[in-house]
Protein backbone atom coordinates (compact mmCIF):
# COMPACT_ATOMS: atom_id res chain seq x y z
CA UNK A 1 0.00 0.00 0.00
CA UNK A 2 3.02 2.21 0.25
CA UNK A 3 4.07 2.07 -2.86
CA UNK A 4 0.78 3.04 -4.08
CA UNK A 5 1.25 6.41 -1.69
CA UNK A 6 3.11 9.35 -2.92
CA UNK A 7 6.50 9.93 -0.57
CA UNK A 8 5.73 12.47 1.65
CA UNK A 9 7.91 13.43 4.58
CA UNK A 10 5.77 11.79 7.61
CA UNK A 11 6.56 8.20 5.83
CA UNK A 12 8.46 6.49 7.99
CA UNK A 13 10.52 5.18 5.65
CA UNK A 14 11.52 8.54 4.54
CA UNK A 15 12.47 9.26 7.76
CA UNK A 16 14.66 6.03 8.15
CA UNK A 17 16.16 7.22 4.55
CA UNK A 18 17.17 10.41 6.06
CA UNK A 19 18.30 9.55 8.61
CA UNK A 20 20.87 6.67 7.28
CA UNK A 21 21.55 9.35 4.70
CA UNK A 22 22.67 12.25 6.41
CA UNK A 23 23.43 14.71 3.92
CA UNK A 24 27.08 15.78 4.01
CA UNK A 25 27.40 20.26 3.65
CA UNK A 26 29.66 22.55 4.94
CA UNK A 27 29.37 25.44 6.60
CA UNK A 28 30.00 27.28 3.32
CA UNK A 29 27.61 25.51 1.48
CA UNK A 30 25.00 26.92 3.96
CA UNK A 31 26.49 30.47 3.81
CA UNK A 32 26.69 30.09 0.00
CA UNK A 33 22.62 28.40 0.13
CA UNK A 34 21.62 32.17 2.25
CA UNK A 35 22.94 34.03 -0.43
CA UNK A 36 20.99 32.12 -3.49
CA UNK A 37 17.87 31.40 -0.94
CA UNK A 38 18.25 27.97 -0.79
CA UNK A 39 16.41 27.90 2.48
CA UNK A 40 12.60 28.24 2.22
CA UNK A 41 10.11 27.99 4.35
CA UNK A 42 7.06 25.92 3.83
CA UNK A 43 3.86 25.63 5.75
CA UNK A 44 1.58 23.42 7.34
CA UNK A 45 -1.64 23.99 8.28
CA UNK A 46 -3.44 24.53 10.97
CA UNK A 47 -7.18 24.02 11.82
CA UNK A 48 -9.69 25.66 14.48
CA UNK A 49 -10.57 22.30 16.12
CA UNK A 50 -14.09 24.23 16.66
CA UNK A 51 -15.16 24.81 13.70
CA UNK A 52 -13.42 22.78 11.41
CA UNK A 53 -11.87 26.04 9.53
CA UNK A 54 -8.37 26.70 8.18
CA UNK A 55 -7.00 28.98 10.65
CA UNK A 56 -3.29 29.84 9.76
CA UNK A 57 -0.01 28.03 9.16
CA UNK A 58 3.19 27.32 10.27
CA UNK A 59 6.24 28.49 8.78
CA UNK A 60 9.21 25.21 9.08
CA UNK A 61 12.21 26.07 7.15
CA UNK A 62 13.77 23.29 4.17
CA UNK A 63 17.10 23.50 2.61
CA UNK A 64 16.69 22.71 -1.09
CA UNK A 65 20.34 21.24 -1.59
CA UNK A 66 21.53 19.55 -4.12
CA UNK A 67 18.24 18.21 -5.67
CA UNK A 68 17.42 17.10 -2.16
CA UNK A 69 15.56 19.01 0.80
CA UNK A 70 17.17 19.22 3.87
CA UNK A 71 14.94 18.98 7.49
CA UNK A 72 15.91 21.69 9.64
CA UNK A 73 17.16 18.94 12.43
CA UNK A 74 20.09 18.59 10.53
CA UNK A 75 21.15 22.24 9.45
CA UNK A 76 19.85 24.72 12.31
CA UNK A 77 21.84 23.33 14.80
CA UNK A 78 25.13 24.40 12.28
CA UNK A 79 23.78 27.78 11.58
CA UNK A 80 22.83 28.74 15.47
CA UNK A 81 25.74 27.68 16.23
CA UNK A 82 27.69 30.02 13.76
CA UNK A 83 25.98 33.05 13.83
CA UNK A 84 23.57 32.64 10.90
CA UNK A 85 20.36 32.55 12.54
CA UNK A 86 19.81 36.37 11.56
CA UNK A 87 19.94 35.77 7.99
CA UNK A 88 17.98 32.82 8.10
CA UNK A 89 15.46 34.01 10.34
CA UNK A 90 15.08 36.96 8.16
CA UNK A 91 14.85 35.08 4.70
CA UNK A 92 12.08 32.91 6.56
CA UNK A 93 10.23 35.71 7.64
CA UNK A 94 10.45 37.85 4.18
CA UNK A 95 9.21 34.86 2.44
CA UNK A 96 6.22 34.39 4.34
CA UNK A 97 5.03 37.51 3.91
CA UNK A 98 5.42 37.55 0.26
CA UNK A 99 3.94 34.01 -0.10
CA UNK A 100 1.14 35.99 2.36
CA UNK A 101 0.05 38.21 -0.46
CA UNK A 102 0.21 35.45 -3.05
CA UNK A 103 -2.26 33.88 -0.56
CA UNK A 104 -4.57 36.84 -0.47
CA UNK A 105 -4.12 37.35 -3.79
CA UNK A 106 -5.28 33.56 -4.47
CA UNK A 107 -8.46 35.01 -2.34
CA UNK A 108 -8.05 32.66 0.57
CA UNK A 109 -9.25 33.60 3.69
CA UNK A 110 -7.20 35.50 6.33
CA UNK A 111 -4.50 33.13 7.83
CA UNK A 112 -2.70 33.83 11.50
CA UNK A 113 0.99 32.92 10.50
CA UNK A 114 2.86 31.01 13.07
CA UNK A 115 7.10 31.91 12.48
CA UNK A 116 9.38 29.92 14.74
CA UNK A 117 12.35 32.20 16.40
CA UNK A 118 15.21 30.26 18.19
CA UNK A 119 16.47 32.10 21.16
CA UNK A 120 19.75 32.67 19.97
CA UNK A 121 20.93 36.49 19.38
CA UNK A 122 17.29 37.49 19.53
CA UNK A 123 18.37 40.45 20.45
CA UNK A 124 20.79 41.22 17.72
CA UNK A 125 17.92 40.45 15.30
CA UNK A 126 16.06 43.52 16.70
CA UNK A 127 12.98 42.09 15.09
CA UNK A 128 11.10 44.60 16.78
CA UNK A 129 12.39 47.54 14.73
CA UNK A 130 12.56 45.46 11.58
CA UNK A 131 9.11 44.31 11.22
CA UNK A 132 6.90 47.56 10.83
CA UNK A 133 9.01 48.22 7.46
CA UNK A 134 8.56 44.48 6.36
CA UNK A 135 4.96 44.49 7.52
CA UNK A 136 3.83 47.73 5.62
CA UNK A 137 5.95 46.52 2.35
CA UNK A 138 3.38 43.36 2.79
CA UNK A 139 0.51 44.81 3.41
CA UNK A 140 0.35 42.24 6.93
CA UNK A 141 -0.74 43.59 10.45
CA UNK A 142 1.47 42.23 13.51
CA UNK A 143 -1.97 40.87 14.82
CA UNK A 144 -1.32 38.01 11.99
CA UNK A 145 1.87 36.97 13.06
CA UNK A 146 2.56 34.84 15.98
CA UNK A 147 6.49 34.19 16.83
CA UNK A 148 6.89 30.65 18.40
CA UNK A 149 9.45 30.46 20.95
CA UNK A 150 10.56 27.39 21.97
CA UNK A 151 14.06 27.16 24.34
CA UNK A 152 14.71 27.91 27.69
CA UNK A 153 14.98 31.48 27.06
CA UNK A 154 12.76 32.82 29.67
CA UNK A 155 14.32 30.95 32.36
CA UNK A 156 18.01 31.98 31.52
CA UNK A 157 19.03 35.08 33.55
CA UNK A 158 21.84 36.38 31.47
CA UNK A 159 19.35 36.41 28.66
CA UNK A 160 17.60 39.64 29.72
CA UNK A 161 18.18 41.21 26.71
CA UNK A 162 16.25 38.81 24.45
CA UNK A 163 13.77 38.74 26.79
CA UNK A 164 13.32 42.56 26.36
CA UNK A 165 12.96 42.03 22.73
CA UNK A 166 10.45 39.43 22.63
CA UNK A 167 8.73 41.84 25.35
CA UNK A 168 9.01 44.62 22.38
CA UNK A 169 7.81 42.40 19.70
CA UNK A 170 4.53 41.57 22.06
CA UNK A 171 4.39 44.94 22.49
CA UNK A 172 3.74 45.71 18.66
CA UNK A 173 0.77 43.70 18.37
CA UNK A 174 2.46 40.56 17.43
CA UNK A 175 1.32 37.20 18.98
CA UNK A 176 3.60 34.90 21.38
CA UNK A 177 3.70 31.09 20.97
CA UNK A 178 5.10 28.79 23.99
CA UNK A 179 6.53 26.01 21.89
CA UNK A 180 7.02 22.39 22.79
CA UNK A 181 5.06 23.10 25.97
CA UNK A 182 5.41 20.06 28.15
CA UNK A 183 8.98 19.50 27.65
CA UNK A 184 11.80 20.81 29.97
CA UNK A 185 12.44 23.47 27.33
CA UNK A 186 9.25 25.19 28.16
CA UNK A 187 7.74 25.25 31.35
CA UNK A 188 5.53 26.93 33.39
CA UNK A 189 8.01 29.14 34.52
CA UNK A 190 8.01 30.92 31.66
CA UNK A 191 4.78 31.66 31.21
CA UNK A 192 5.05 34.33 34.49
CA UNK A 193 7.93 35.77 32.27
CA UNK A 194 6.45 36.70 29.30
CA UNK A 195 3.05 37.97 27.48
CA UNK A 196 2.72 34.60 26.08
CA UNK A 197 -1.38 34.51 23.54
CA UNK A 198 -0.65 30.61 23.10
CA UNK A 199 0.66 27.54 24.75
CA UNK A 200 1.70 24.82 21.83
CA UNK A 201 1.20 21.29 23.35
CA UNK A 202 4.59 19.21 22.27
CA UNK A 203 3.54 16.72 20.16
CA UNK A 204 5.66 14.34 21.97
CA UNK A 205 2.68 13.68 24.12
CA UNK A 206 -0.32 14.16 21.33
CA UNK A 207 1.65 11.44 19.46
CA UNK A 208 1.17 9.09 22.70
CA UNK A 209 -2.17 10.29 24.31
CA UNK A 210 -3.99 7.17 23.97
CA UNK A 211 -1.41 4.94 24.98
CA UNK A 212 0.30 7.14 27.66
CA UNK A 213 -2.28 7.89 30.41
CA UNK A 214 0.72 10.09 31.98
CA UNK A 215 0.89 11.79 28.34
CA UNK A 216 -2.73 11.89 28.20
CA UNK A 217 -2.74 13.95 31.92
CA UNK A 218 -0.48 16.73 30.37
CA UNK A 219 -2.50 17.15 27.25
CA UNK A 220 -5.52 17.52 29.05
CA UNK A 221 -3.99 19.73 31.71
CA UNK A 222 -2.34 22.33 29.70
CA UNK A 223 -5.59 22.67 27.70
CA UNK A 224 -6.81 23.42 31.11
CA UNK A 225 -4.25 25.41 31.87
CA UNK A 226 -4.79 27.19 28.19
CA UNK A 227 -8.10 28.15 29.27
CA UNK A 228 -7.95 29.24 32.84
CA UNK A 229 -5.02 31.87 31.75
CA UNK A 230 -7.36 33.12 28.96
CA UNK A 231 -4.62 32.30 25.76
CA UNK A 232 -4.85 29.87 22.95
CA UNK A 233 -4.34 26.16 22.69
CA UNK A 234 -2.66 24.62 20.22
CA UNK A 235 -2.06 20.86 19.79
CA UNK A 236 0.30 19.66 17.11
CA UNK A 237 1.33 16.34 16.06
CA UNK A 238 -2.40 15.30 14.92
CA UNK A 239 -2.11 12.27 13.41
CA UNK A 240 -5.28 10.70 13.55
CA UNK A 241 -9.11 11.23 14.02
CA UNK A 242 -9.33 9.84 17.53
CA UNK A 243 -6.35 11.81 18.70
CA UNK A 244 -8.60 14.64 16.94
CA UNK A 245 -11.44 13.52 18.77
CA UNK A 246 -10.14 13.37 21.71
CA UNK A 247 -8.62 16.94 21.38
CA UNK A 248 -12.09 18.56 20.40
CA UNK A 249 -13.35 17.12 23.63
CA UNK A 250 -11.16 18.30 25.47
CA UNK A 251 -11.64 21.77 24.19
CA UNK A 252 -8.15 22.65 22.61
CA UNK A 253 -8.63 25.76 20.08
CA UNK A 254 -6.21 24.88 17.11
CA UNK A 255 -5.02 21.28 16.15
CA UNK A 256 -1.99 20.61 13.71
CA UNK A 257 -0.84 17.27 12.17
CA UNK A 258 -0.09 14.86 9.11
CA UNK A 259 -3.76 13.96 9.80
CA UNK A 260 -4.58 17.21 7.59
CA UNK A 261 -1.21 17.88 6.16
CA UNK A 262 2.39 17.77 6.43
CA UNK A 263 4.28 21.33 5.70
CA UNK A 264 3.91 22.07 2.04
CA UNK A 265 5.66 24.71 -0.26
CA UNK A 266 3.46 28.23 -0.84
CA UNK A 267 1.83 27.11 -4.15
CA UNK A 268 1.31 23.83 -3.26
CA UNK A 269 -0.30 25.17 -0.13
CA UNK A 270 -2.50 27.00 -1.64
CA UNK A 271 -3.97 24.22 -3.96
CA UNK A 272 -4.45 22.72 -0.66
CA UNK A 273 -6.35 24.89 0.99
CA UNK A 274 -8.76 25.57 -2.15
CA UNK A 275 -9.26 22.08 -1.85
CA UNK A 276 -9.53 21.70 2.15
CA UNK A 277 -12.54 24.36 1.85
CA UNK A 278 -14.40 23.09 -0.84
P1 LIG B 1 8.62 22.57 15.96
O1 LIG B 1 8.52 24.06 15.94
O2 LIG B 1 8.21 21.87 17.20
O3 LIG B 1 7.77 22.10 14.70
C1 LIG B 1 6.96 20.95 14.66
C2 LIG B 1 7.64 19.80 13.96
O4 LIG B 1 6.75 18.69 13.96
C3 LIG B 1 7.97 20.06 12.49
O5 LIG B 1 9.21 19.39 12.19
C4 LIG B 1 6.81 19.39 11.77
O6 LIG B 1 7.11 19.02 10.42
C5 LIG B 1 6.57 18.19 12.65
N1 LIG B 1 5.20 17.69 12.57
C6 LIG B 1 4.08 18.37 12.23
N2 LIG B 1 2.99 17.58 12.28
C7 LIG B 1 3.42 16.35 12.67
C8 LIG B 1 2.74 15.09 12.90
O7 LIG B 1 1.52 14.95 12.78
N3 LIG B 1 3.53 14.05 13.32
C9 LIG B 1 4.87 14.17 13.48
N4 LIG B 1 5.57 13.09 13.87
N5 LIG B 1 5.54 15.35 13.27
C10 LIG B 1 4.82 16.42 12.87
P2 LIG B 1 10.33 20.06 11.28
O8 LIG B 1 9.66 20.83 10.18
O9 LIG B 1 11.33 19.03 10.96
O10 LIG B 1 10.99 21.15 12.24
C11 LIG B 1 11.77 20.77 13.34
C12 LIG B 1 12.07 21.93 14.24
O11 LIG B 1 12.94 22.87 13.59
C13 LIG B 1 10.84 22.77 14.60
O12 LIG B 1 10.13 22.11 15.63
C14 LIG B 1 11.47 24.09 15.00
O13 LIG B 1 11.92 24.04 16.34
C15 LIG B 1 12.66 24.16 14.09
N6 LIG B 1 12.38 25.07 12.96
C16 LIG B 1 11.69 24.81 11.81
N7 LIG B 1 11.66 25.90 11.01
C17 LIG B 1 12.32 26.89 11.67
C18 LIG B 1 12.62 28.27 11.37
O14 LIG B 1 12.26 28.84 10.32
N8 LIG B 1 13.36 28.96 12.30
C19 LIG B 1 13.76 28.39 13.47
N9 LIG B 1 14.48 29.14 14.32
N10 LIG B 1 13.49 27.11 13.79
C20 LIG B 1 12.77 26.36 12.91
CA1 LIG C 1 7.07 25.60 16.26
CA1 LIG D 1 6.98 21.40 19.09
CA1 LIG E 1 10.62 21.49 18.63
Amino acid sequence: ALLLQPLTEQHDIVKQIQKHHQPEFLLSDIEKGLKNKEFIPYFQPQINLTTGHLHGVEALVRWHYGGKVVMPDSFLPVIESNQLILPLTLTVIEQTLEQMLRWQQAGLPELQVSVNLSAAYLDQLNLASLMPDLLKKYAVRPEQITFEITERIALDGENQSSLDAITRLRLKGFYLSLDDFGTGYSSLAQLNQLPFNEIKIDKSFVLRMLSSPISEAIVKSSISLARQLGVRCVAEGIETREIEEFLVSSGCDIGQGYLYSPSLPGSRFTEWAITYQE
